[in-house]
């Protein structure tokens, strides 16, 4: 995947930088600092959802590394706009591709490229803080238990009217887990300057609020500087 082209980020800019296992709210969470501080968003989940998809629907050996990094490659943008990656399918699609070197390597310019915008960006994702944007100046990892995850997410598809099951959730929860911290490239871990939210017993309010006030001291000390 190409990088986009970029100008110069200004001295001005901000990057947030926001990690964490599936359904710990990172999305939630980017989502409204983007709005709050008015910055651009990439959710990088999808960029490994598409290449799970397009290599899936290709009827690509998922686990063969050069094939899948081909498929990374060859990405485009436009990709991203298909609603329907961010179902339960295209993420377990998504993990499987993830720990391959070469679709790493390829979705890395973009990342950097978008981060690097003239105003700054928040991405969130697995390895932001640790490999996208080692120098962002506000890193968050959001955590919570496996089975706080696991019933929020059952909850959100019950919402929508789908017919799912806890312990199976449960299972894909611990399942992505474990491939995502235990692969050998880029594993999910906390950038060791990042803050720790843990939501297992904060609501999404109380965890923006915090961020914010993180964010905030960071402008704050920087404008004093
Ligand atoms: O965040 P989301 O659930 O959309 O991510 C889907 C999968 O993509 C993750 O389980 C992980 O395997 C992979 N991923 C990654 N690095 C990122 C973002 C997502 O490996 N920065």
């Amino acid at each position: 995947m190409k990088a986009l082209p970029t100008a110069k980020p200004t001295a001005a800019a901000l990057t947030i930088a926001i990690d964490g296992p599936a359904a710990a709210g990172k999305g939630t969470l980017a989502k409204r600092l983007a709005v709050h501080y008015a910055l651009p968003y990439l959710d990088t989940g999808l960029l490994y959802r598409a290449v799970g998809r397009r290599a899936a629907e290709a009827g690509i050996d998922l686990d063969d590394p050069q094939a899948a990094g081909a498929v990374a490659r060859a990405l485009e943008p436009s990709a991203l706009d298909d609603g329907s990656l961010r179902g339960r399918e295209a993420g377990e699609l998504a993990s499987r591709i993830a720990v391959h070197p070469p679709v790493r390597a390829a979705l890395v310019a973009f990342q950097r490229g978008f981060a690097a915008r003239p105003e700054g960006a928040v991405l969130d994702g697995r390895d932001i803080g640790t490999v996208i944007c080692p120098h962002a100046q506000v890193k968050f990892f959001v955590t919570a238990s496996p089975e706080v995850r696991a019933r929020r997410r059952t909850d959100e598809l019950a919402a929508k009217g789908r017919d799912v099951d806890y312990e199976t959730i449960l299972a894909e929860v611990r399942e992505r887990d474990r491939r995502d911290a235990g692969r050998a490239e880029a594993p999910l871990k906390a950038a060791p300057d990042a803050h720790l939210l843990d939501t297992s017993e904060m609501d999404i309010e109380t965890a923006f609020r915090a961020a914010c006030d993180l964010v905030d001291r960071v402008l704050a000390e920087r404008g004093g500087a």
